[in-house]
């Protein structure tokens, strides 16, 4: 009996096969790697351009969703969110001081500071812009350039004030606001007061520049309610 007798014959072979089992498998392994890795490159970058064209006709969806005719979507302020400013104009609690001391400051130069309206209910806002609309002979696009739908006006968050000069009621709404000493004072300081222009000349947003219409961003809360808006002014 020799040694090689003495180990089994499958034991004997085995090395053998072993080696080519490896081989093979490793071959084997390194073809299916490459596929694998291959198939997740194509993958991703399928993925990715999935990925892409899902998030822009998304965004178009959100936009379409959330704008209407320039203007943005607007909670109404609550009842108990709002403060009576002057007989029959509310504004919202967190503006009220803010706009108290911007008027008093500006008094102080001889200034008078106006404030023409603050809240709007959605309801009020429906009667503004569909009367005016009827009167003006307006379309709702042509209506749309000066003034929010209902729903869609900053007024309704108690956020945002109209300004006049108290020396040039004449000016009142109008675009020749923009040269009376309350605008220029407006528009180097009020930015103190936390409040901004929300339509300067050639806004994104496309609605006609409003140099009276003034919105309050210095609160959490206040800034939440323009976020959108803020979006489009720094990124469109
Ligand atoms: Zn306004």
């Amino acid at each position: 009996m020799n040694y090689q007798d003495e180990i089994p014959l499958a034991k004997r072979i085995n090395p053998i096969k072993t080696i080519t089992a490896k081989s093979f498998l490793r071959t084997g392994l390194l073809f299916l790697g490459l596929g694998v890795l291959l198939t997740l490159i194509a993958n991703k970058s399928i993925l990715q351009k999935t990925n892409f064209s899902d998030n822009s006709i998304s965004s178009t969806e959100r936009n379409e969703k959330k704008s209407l005719l320039g203007h943005l979507p607007y909670p109404e302020a609550s009842k108990d969110e709002l403060i009576l400013f002057s007989p029959g104009i509310y504004v919202h609690k967190d503006i009220y001081e803010n706009f108290k001391e911007m008027q008093f400051m500006a008094a102080q130069r001889g200034i008078s500071l106006q404030l023409l309206s603050g809240y709007r209910s959605i309801n009020l806002q429906r009667e503004i812009f569909y009367e005016n609309k009827s009167i003006r002979n307006q379309t709702a696009v042509e209506r749309s350039r000066d003034s929010a739908p209902p729903g869609y006006s900053e007024h309704s968050t108690g956020y945002a004030i109209d300004v006049g000069d108290g020396n040039y009621p004449n000016t009142h709404f109008e675009v020749e606001f923009e040269q009376t000493p309350a605008f220029r004072w407006m528009k180097r300081f009020a930015s103190k007061y936390h409040f901004v222009l929300s339509f300067p000349p050639n806004n994104k947003q496309g609605v006609t520049y409003e140099p009276w219409h003034w919105r309050f961003e210095g609160t959490v809360n206040a800034l939440r309610k323009f976020e959108a808006a803020n979006k489009i002014t720094k990124f469109k």
